[in-house]
């Protein structure tokens, strides 16, 4: 079975390195905000081209600090899609904001700029922009409309580690940029973990406050802060797989580029080709068909595992359906979906396995 992501391959080949990484930590007696979490703040930072980074639990939590550290909150609006991860929403809640659930483009199953037009209300305080699956687009638009209405950008950049357009770094257009380092993401701890990077010292040292419970200097606290730190062993480690991320980013490229170009089923339908100024990362190679369950299973008789991002969209969730939206509907989102499916793009993939997906994904002829 060629799988949608292959753990087992990968820590094989990292094994030795995690294992002095640990070893370190462990020698160092020092497990929490210590050196190792610094490091890879600093480099994370360097890497995206952000002035701070931020190390914290999780993705969600990362998106949440984002927020609390601009004083985004009670009766605040922050709009986002209704195509993403569930955590993004959770954050917006979490954060004691209102969430706002925009429809998506059909070409991209991005954030439509129309959609979230209709959203704006005067209590909208930011958009929360999900490069979803990997993709940036349209950076300059995004960037001048929260600008002309006045409320902040961020970005959920759980999807799009090094992602760009026009060379510069998601998380970096908006005033904070939120990371997962979940497993199955591009750069993937063992186990929870997330960062944000900002551009203000006034946010990120807010943040760093946020996330040790809101002390300031040693048992002084200035707010209700969280408890949400990236742990030494999980920063020792990343710094490792921190060095293989680019060739790991340039070998979902090929995948995604392959896939691409020999992909040819008239059943099946690409997402929008990436815009020629930005790197898209691939973190799901995603399609659509209007049989996918039946294509799913042609999949997997041919050995090739999919999977669907996301078969619910946010506003059919049970504690999401009362949530304010775009007056004109969601169906767009409904639409993806229906129809949406993730076939196998992670750098262990050899040129072999390849191939079956693409035979695979071009043998189908319908039911
Ligand atoms: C994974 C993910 C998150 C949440 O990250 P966690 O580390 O699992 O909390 C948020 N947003 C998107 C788009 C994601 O894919």
């Amino acid at each position: 079975m060629i799988l949608m992501n292959d753990f087992k391959a990968e820590q094989k080949a990292l094994r030795e390195t995690m294992l002095a990484s640990t070893s370190r930590v462990i020698d160092s007696g020092w497990f929490i905000l210590g050196k190792e979490v610094e490091d890879f703040e600093r480099s994370w930072a360097d890497m995206c081209g952000s002035k701070y980074a931020v190390a914290v639990g999780n993705g969600m939590d990362a998106i949440e600090i984002a927020m609390r550290s601009m004083g985004i909150g009670q009766d605040d609006e922050v709009i986002t899609t209704s195509m993403t991860a569930f955590a993004t929403v959770l954050a917006i809640v979490r954060a004691g904001a209102k969430p706002v659930l925009a429809d998506i483009d059909r070409e991209s199953a991005l954030i439509s700029l129309a959609s979230v037009e209709r959203c704006l209300t005067s209590n909208t305080k930011a958009l929360l922009l999900v490069h979803l699956y990997g993709q940036m687009r349209q950076m300059d638009k995004w960037q001048q409309f929260c600008k002309e209405k006045g409320i902040y950008l961020i970005e959920d950049c759980a999807q799009a580690h090094l992602a760009t357009w026009q060379g510069k770094k998601a998380g970096t257009y908006g005033e904070a940029g939120a990371y997962s380092f979940y497993p199955t993401k591009n750069l993937g701890a063992l186990g929870d973990g997330g960062a944000l990077i900002i551009s203000k010292s006034e946010y990120a040292e807010r943040a760093l406050r946020i996330r040790n419970y809101g002390q300031s200097s040693r048992y002084h606290h200035t707010e209700y802060g969280m408890n949400s730190r990236l742990d030494e062993i999980q920063a020792a480690i990343l710094l490792e797989k921190l060095k293989l991320l680019p060739e790991y980013t340039e070998r979902r490229q090929v995948i995604g580029k392959k896939y691409r170009e020999s992909i040819d089923n008239s059943l099946i339908r690409p997402l929008a080709k990436p815009e020629e100024q930005s790197a898209h990362v691939y973190h799901l190679c995603v399609y659509t068909c209007n049989h996918r369950d039946d294509l799913m299973n042609h999949l997997k008789n041919c050995g090739v595992e999919s999977l669907i991002h996301y078969p619910v969209p946010i506003h059919k969730q049970p504690p999401c359906i009362n949530l304010p939206r775009d007056p004109c509907g969601l169906e767009e989102s409904e639409r993806h979906a229906d129809s949406c499916f993730s076939i196998p793009c992670h750098p262990y993939m050899s040129d072999e396995d390849i191939n079956d997906v693409i035979v695979a994904m071009n043998s189908y002829k319908g039911n």
